[in-house]
Parts: structure tokens; sequence; C-alpha cells
């Protein structure tokens, strides 16, 4: 699956906004239930009312939404890429993740020290991404020795791995993260096997006081700014808002979001803002027993899509029957959408689109 790392420094609300995730009603109403895999690893179920359309228009007992993976990274603090405290560790696993939601302390509290005795979230947000451009660097120099027998040796792979880590260390090197290194699409993969930690795209979380959720402030507006120039994205959220929905169940919950005048819980956009990040999409088996989305990335073909099933189903692919999401929908249902002639076979070649119903004919 799809995880995404939360990392900023100490005290900024990681473990409140983690806890909030994790103990929503929506993440444990999921037919998986919301389980801890670890202490800090927990799976949350994708809002998508989608989801909820198809499966009531296919009287499904079963609705089955698609997850995806957070990781609590905490303790990231000035001097990790040099092994202080516990550093290297969280580096680790930082490497793990597909993508990194940053989270930015932009409320004010005397009662909540922070770290550097100021609140100031585009400076912790270039002292986090200096640890990281730090330990590549550090990394890359390593792993760069490390290769040079082979590369002289003429191992192709090698050269391919020296080329594109010599680019990621001159931009570097320069004060930009490995991120800003464009990539050919016949290197991208060769690239995510660097694990970099400057590579993984980021998400700025602003956490506000309960009163800015709905506005936002100065600091978050800064941090937009910032994000808007790094061409990253960001989100404005009240973690401690998030705590107190997290233990309402659903009415009560739209309730207390429309006293507080907003339209979608945070950890909602959150999510959905984790998805554009990963680049994700979503397909959709629909039946009476169940209705399930299911997550894959962008320009996913029909057999990879099917293995994200079941192995077999990719294996033995044969085709997938098609039916868009708004045929579907606007026409009522599988069976009208097949006389209405809009349920297509695709083969192996198909790029599955987001909102595809989907049914696989596979070889056992
Ligand atoms: P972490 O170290 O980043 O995991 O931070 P925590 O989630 O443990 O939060 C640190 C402290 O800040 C806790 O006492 C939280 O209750 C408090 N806190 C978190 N978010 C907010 C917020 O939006 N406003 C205020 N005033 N306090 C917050």
């Amino acid at each position: 699956g799809f995880r995404m790392g939360i990392v900023g420094l100490p005290n900024v609300g990681k473990s409140t906004l983690f806890n909030a995730l994790t103990r929503t009603a929506a993440a444990q109403a999921a037919n998986f239930p919301f389980c801890t895999i670890e202490p800090n690893v927990g799976e949350v179920a994708v809002p998508d009312a989608r989801l909820d359309r198809l499966a009531e228009l296919a009287k499904s007992k079963q609705v089955i939404p698609t997850r995806m993976t957070f990781v609590d990274i905490a303790g990231l603090v000035k001097g990790a890429s040099k092994g202080e405290g516990l550093g290297n560790q969280f580096l680790a696993n930082i490497r793990e993740v597909d993508a990194i939601a940053h989270v930015l302390r932009c409320f004010e509290d005397e009662d909540v020290t922070h770290v550097d005795g100021r609140v100031d979230p585009v400076s912790d947000a270039e002292t986090i991404e200096t640890e990281l451009m730090v330990a590549d660097i550090e990394s890359l120099e390593k792993r760069l020795q490390g290769i040079v027998r082979k590369v002289r040796g003429g191992d192709k792979e090698a050269i391919q791995q020296e080329r594109l880590m010599k680019a990621a260390l001159a931009a570097l090197e320069q004060g930009r993260p490995a991120r800003t290194v464009e990539i050919d699409a016949e290197d991208l993969k060769a690239w995510r096997m660097l694990q970099l930690l400057t590579s993984k795209p980021v998400l700025y979380v602003c956490n506000v006081d309960e009163g800015d959720a709905s506005t936002g402030n100065a600091l978050s507006e800064a941090v937009g700014r910032m994000a808007a120039e790094q061409g990253n994205s960001h989100v404005v959220i009240s973690a401690k808002i998030e705590e107190e929905i997290s233990q309402l169940d659903d009415d009560e919950a739209a309730e207390f979001l429309t006293e507080l005048g907003l339209a979608e819980a945070g950890l909602d956009r959150l999510i959905k803002a984790g998805y554009e990040l990963l680049e994700l999409q979503t397909y959709f088996t629909v039946g009476p027993k169940e209705a399930r989305a299911w997550t894959i990335a962008r320009g996913t073909k029909a057999p990879q899509a099917a293995g994200v099933i079941h192995g077999d189903f990719e294996r033995g692919f044969i085709r997938a029957e098609t039916i868009a999401y708004d045929d579907f929908v606007s026409l009522g249902g599988e069976q009208p959408a097949k006389d209405a002639g809009k349920m297509r076979a695709e083969g192996k070649a198909y790029t599955v689109q987001d909102g595809d119903v989907l049914h696989f004919l596979f070889n056992t």
C-alpha cells in the first residue's frame, strides 16, 4: 500500500494529528477496521462519496473503502543527519514512505514550548529540509564511492545510477532538494530506487488554533506562499479540532463541522491531498456482496490494476469489463449501463481511468 510519513519538529502537533487520523469514525467504520500495525503506523479509510453512490445503486451488502497508511515519524530534530539523538532511525523511517506530510506549527500557545523558542513555520520547514538535504548528500557521497568499481567495469545499471546520483548531488550542493531535479521517464524507476529523502513529494500541513481553522492565519499564509514558490501544496488543519471530531460519530461530526463553518473535516482534506500528491487514483469493483474501492497509481494498466486485488488476477488476466463511473451512475447501475452499450471489454494495454467500475476475467 501507499505510505505517508508525518514529520515535523517536536511539539508541532504530529501525534495529535496522527491519533485523530487513526481514531476517526471513518477509519473505524471501514470494514477493515483501523488497525495499529505498530504504535506509530495506522491505516485510514480514504473518503470517497462515489463508493457510497455505487453501493447504493448495486444494493451492496458491504462497502469497503480503500486505505492509506500513515506513519508518525516523531523525533526529527536539528542535527538528526549527524546521528544526534535517534536521528538515523528517523531518517531510515522516512526513506520507507512514499510521501511526506510535513506538519508545521502555525499556532501560538505559551504553554507549548517551541524547540527554537519562537513560532516560525517557514523557518521550521527550512530546518527540517536542511537536515534531509544533509542526510541525502552524505548518503550520496558514500554510495557514489561504493559504485566506482562497477562503473569502471562498464556496468550499465551502475552507470545510470551514477549519472542520477551526480544530478541529485549537484542540486543538493546548490541548496535545492532532489525533487527539483527533472528526471526522464526511462530513469524514473532507478531514480525512485535511490530513495532520496528530499525526492519524496511534500505536503505542508499547517496546524492552526481552533479559531483559525476555517480562515487560516498569517503563519499559514506564509507557509502557503513558501509552498507555492516550491511547487508543493499545503493544507490548513487544526489538530485539536480533528482530535475532537475523531471522538464523534458521523452525524455529530457533521453538525460540529457546520458549527465551525467547515465544509469538510481537515482529515478528509489531508487524505485527499495525500492522494493527489502521490498521484493515485481509484477504481471500483461493485456487486451485491460488496462495493469496494481500490487504489492504483495513475497510468496503471488493467493487468497490474487487477494485481492489486490478487496476484492471480494479474498473472491470468484475460480482459477487464469496464463501465465508467459517470455512465454507471447516470444510467442507474450495471445492467442499464450494459443495455446502453456502456460496458466495454478492455485488454492488457488498457490504462485504467479514475472511477472505472471493473470486472476482471482471468484464467486460474
Ligand atoms: P508532536 O511532538 O509534534 O507530536 O506534538 P503533539 O501532538 O504531542 O502536541 C504538542 C502539544 O501541542 C500538545 O500539548 C498538544 O495538545 C498541543 N497542540 C497541538 N495542536 C495544537 C493547536 O492547534 N493549538 C494549541 N493551542 N495546542 C496544540
